[in-house]
């Protein structure tokens, strides 16, 4: 009989849960906690395990569809993560970027500059170390170098450029791709360098470049100008140089590329 009893209370205590999670627009609470009680009775646990562990169920689920929102949002150009990068290649990066995965440069407003030449694996690790910020809740832009300078460029023009640096102030990461790949007129270069300005020891910046920093001058068009920025950025910085042959190329029987012998950034 006191089985019986207990049954239909449980019964009506779900049914109220269920109410009262969809209030609460958390219809997993109700779901864990159909789920959980039985187990929670059989394993002993207290009131307060029981709900921990309901309302866990509900955070890591938020926290996973916020995490794909902002994956979604970031506009990869490919979705390549940490765990998927083949470190024999890199074997001494691969401390630095696990420290890196773990987002305390974020929150620190700390940079990473990922230098090396063509297929060193640069835009996958910006987008693995992008896709592990989405994870820790930032939000993350991801854009080559042209690109930020196009929108930059049209932000100016249509007078809202301060806006437009405010509001990506509140993205925690941007990614700047290919810093390098092609030289900027005058104009988008002093863009670029306020964008950098606008960041500084307020939120992170990733770039990557297939030049050493001697050969920043040439693509902004202007000594000062880079170096006043490369001297921001490099500040509270990460800079790891990616060396060797291109992991497009492996197993190809080509070894070299013109470019890996004029522009290693370590000359
Ligand atoms: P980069 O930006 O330096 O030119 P990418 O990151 O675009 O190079 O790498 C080129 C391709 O090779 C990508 O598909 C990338 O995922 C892959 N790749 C490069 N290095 C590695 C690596 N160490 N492990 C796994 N994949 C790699
Ligand atoms: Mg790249």
């Amino acid at each position: 009989m006191a089985t019986a009893k207990s049954k239909t209370d449980a019964t009506e205590a779900l049914k109220q849960l269920t109410y009262l999670a969809s209030a609460l627009k958390a219809p997993r609470i109700a779901e864990a906690a159909a789920r959980l009680a039985d187990h929670a009775r059989d394993a002993g646990w207290t009131h307060e395990e029981y709900l921990a562990a309901v309302l866990d169920r509900e955070v890591a689920a938020r926290n996973a569809s916020g995490a794909q929102l902002r994956i979604r949002a970031a506009g990869f150009a490919s979705r390549k993560t940490i765990e998927e990068f083949d470190w024999d290649a890199h074997p001494a990066a691969r401390q630095q970027i696990a420290a890196l995965a773990s987002g305390g440069f974020l929150t620190e407003a700390r940079n990473v500059v990922l230098l090396g030449p063509p297929g060193t694996g640069k835009t996958h690790l910006a987008t693995g170390l992008g896709i592990a910020a989405a994870h820790h809740g930032h939000r993350v832009l991801f854009a080559t170098a042209v690109d930020w300078v196009t929108r930059l460029s049209e932000a100016h023009r249509a007078g809202r450029l301060s806006h437009e640096l405010a509001r990506l102030r509140r993205y925690g990461l941007i990614i700047v791709d290919e810093v390098g790949y092609l030289p900027f007129e005058q104009d988008a270069a002093n863009l670029f360098f306020q964008l950098v300005s606008s960041r500084y020891e307020h939120a992170s910046l990733i770039l990557t470049s297939n030049l050493p920093f001697s050969g920043w001058g040439g693509v902004f068009g202007d000594q000062a100008v880079a170096a006043a920025m490369i001297d921001r950025i490099v500040h509270h910085a990460d800079v790891l140089t990616l060396k060797g042959a291109s992991y497009r190329l492996r197993n190809r029987g080509i070894d070299t590329l013109p470019s890996i012998r004029t522009q290693d950034p370590a000359d």
